[in-house]
């Protein structure tokens, strides 16, 4: 098969993470109590491939840069990180997209801040930029072009930009942009090193392509952008754009077509789809269900996933017209399922910090009840057999020492609730200098504190969560794998319990200044 435009990515996105979306989790971290190639084999095993080293599943943003230069007539597909020797030596370019290229981003810049060590998505990108395939490629003047949500962080990174001869880096929301930029390809015209896609620039709902082959465990995208604008996320600049039900159903289609169980609807707040501006509508979400629920009857499909909701959106939704529960009744009474996982943003406790970076998350409530609308909606998730794995950031700008208080009583209060709660770090631009920077980046005590109730809280839901999340016979040494990791984070915990302790007494006391060595 002779392609002119290779789509691809490492090991740790090109997977299905063995069905299971939430162990790609594990491809933030470095191997953790287990040989690293068995925490691979846990969280990225190889997928099915064809002959020409065709995915059967794929990222769904490869899937949608696959779909625009199919649609506009050129020779592209993508292919498995594994099979890219057969290619490199015809091809013209061959196109990455990441989440997180240099594991800059949140979660994984926390484990490598606290582990010292590379997390595994890092490790295994640059294995792919340094592999001989992509020397080959360069050597011969191929193109390489990078995008992805993580694109930003080329910008960072110069000295790797320019070794390994990185043509174009594109910004934003790439689907019109890769056509003119595949057509400069063809017709040799130099291209531009980066590109910014502004939000304007961003593709109408009639510009988004249908994907044209299987996405990673079905996610669909049902609508793009977020309307809450908080400070931190640059989702909210995005225009907002819901998916007509036609488009989500051709892509559902795709997906059962080529075998895959699951249809994960993908959007920064589920509960949001057709709503009106921040509040919830029933027809829409009803309907959007139960196009799921049909394929479920037909026996094309298996499970029904949301992938995150707005934690208020949640409250709105239940007080207003029961709204959370109907769906999750649906989905129960007309499938085998009896559970929804689903992810979602805390952040802070801090009605003070909510305020600031954040105003409009709790809406339509004011951001003073911010923790109030918290714990409600863990409730109401509990009831309705949601399960929540939530994030909370740390080192915010403007965030102090009494927010992170705030931020640990309102984990107390969440403690009864089946969830796991994972801390991220926001870390400033100027630490991403260089590796060094991270490495010596500094960890201030109270942030100990809350990485330790959230570890506390974790560990406590994590062994039952992990026996209904791999309840499939086929996971089981999956499950086995999983299981051995938590029993280690057991045993090092308990070994570090009173250091921790004692280190967060003294810095509580003024006694000394937290540096962790480089
Ligand atoms: S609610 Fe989530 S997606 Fe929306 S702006 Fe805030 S952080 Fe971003």
């Amino acid at each position: 098969m002779k392609l002119d435009f290779v789509i691809t990515v490492d090991r740790t996105l090109m997977t299905n993470h063995h069905g299971r979306e939430f162990l790609g989790f594990m491809t933030t971290s470095p191997a953790v109590g287990l040989p690293e190639f068995l925490w691979m084999w846990i969280c990225a095993p190889k997928p099915k491939c064809d002959k020409f080293g065709r995915p059967v599943e794929a990222p769904y943003g490869l899937r949608k840069i696959e779909a625009a230069l199919v649609g506009a007539g050129f020779k592209a597909a993508i292919i498995d990180p594994d099979y890219l020797d057969k290619y490199v030596d015809d091809c013209l370019a061959v196109l990455i997209g990441h989440h997180d290229f240099f594991a800059f981003c949140a979660p994984s810049n926390v484990w490598w801040a606290v582990t010292k060590r590379e997390p595994v998505n890092r490790k295994y990108f640059m294995k792919l930029m340094e592999s001989p395939a992509m020397r080959r490629l360069k050597k011969r003047g191929g193109k390489i072009v990078v995008g992805g949500p993580a694109a930003w962080q080329w910008l960072h990174v110069e000295d790797l930009w320019e070794r390994w001869g990185v043509d174009c880096v594109i910004d934003g929301e790439a689907e019109k942009v890769i056509v003119d930029i595949a057509q400069k390809i063809i017709e040799g015209e130099p291209l531009p090193k980066y590109i910014y896609v502004s939000p304007r620039d961003s593709p109408s709902i009639d510009e988004i392509p249908t994907i044209v082959g299987a996405s990673v465990n079905g996610l669909i995208e049902i609508m793009r952008g977020c309307p809450r604008g908080c400070k931190f996320c640059s989702v909210t600049l995005r225009p907002l754009r819901f998916i007509p039900l036609s488009k989500i159903e051709e892509e559902i289609k795709v997906n059962v077509g080529a075998g895959v169980r699951h249809i994960l609807y993908h959007s920064e707040d589920v509960l949001l789809y057709g709503a009106d501006g921040i509040k919830p509508r029933e027809e829409p979400l009803m309907k959007l269900h139960k196009l799921a629920i049909k394929f479920v009857k037909e026996g094309k499909a298996e499970s029904i996933g949301w992938s995150h909701v707005a934690l208020s959106t949640v409250v709105y939704a239940e007080r207003e017209g029961k709204l959370v529960s109907k769906i999750t009744q649906l989905i129960y009474s007309e499938t085998d399922q009896d559970w929804i996982g689903v992810q979602t943003g805390i952040e802070t406790g801090s009605p003070r910090l909510s305020k600031i970076i954040m105003p409009g998350k709790s809406a339509p409530y004011p951001p003073e009840k911010w923790s109030e609308i918290v714990e409600e909606a863990f409730a109401i998730m509990a009831e309705n057999r949601i399960v929540p794995a939530a994030t909370i950031i740390l080192n915010l700008p403007e965030e102090t020492p009494e927010d992170c208080m705030k931020t640990l009583e309102l984990i107390d209060r969440l403690r009864d609730y089946p969830s796991l709660i994972v801390p991220m770090y926001f870390v400033p631009m100027g630490v991403l200098k260089s590796k060094e920077e991270l490495l010596k980046f500094r960890i201030k005590p109270e942030h100990v504190e809350v990485m330790w109730k959230c570890l506390e809280h974790s560990l406590k839901w994590a062994p039952k969560l992990t026996d209904l999340y791999l309840k499939d016979p086929a996971l089981y040494p999956v499950k086995l794998g999983i299981k051995l990791f938590l029993k280690f984070i057991e045993w090092k915990k308990k070994g570090l319990e009173r250091k921790v302790k004692e280190y967060i007494m003294r810095a509580a006391e003024g006694v000394f200044e937290h540096r962790p060595k480089s």
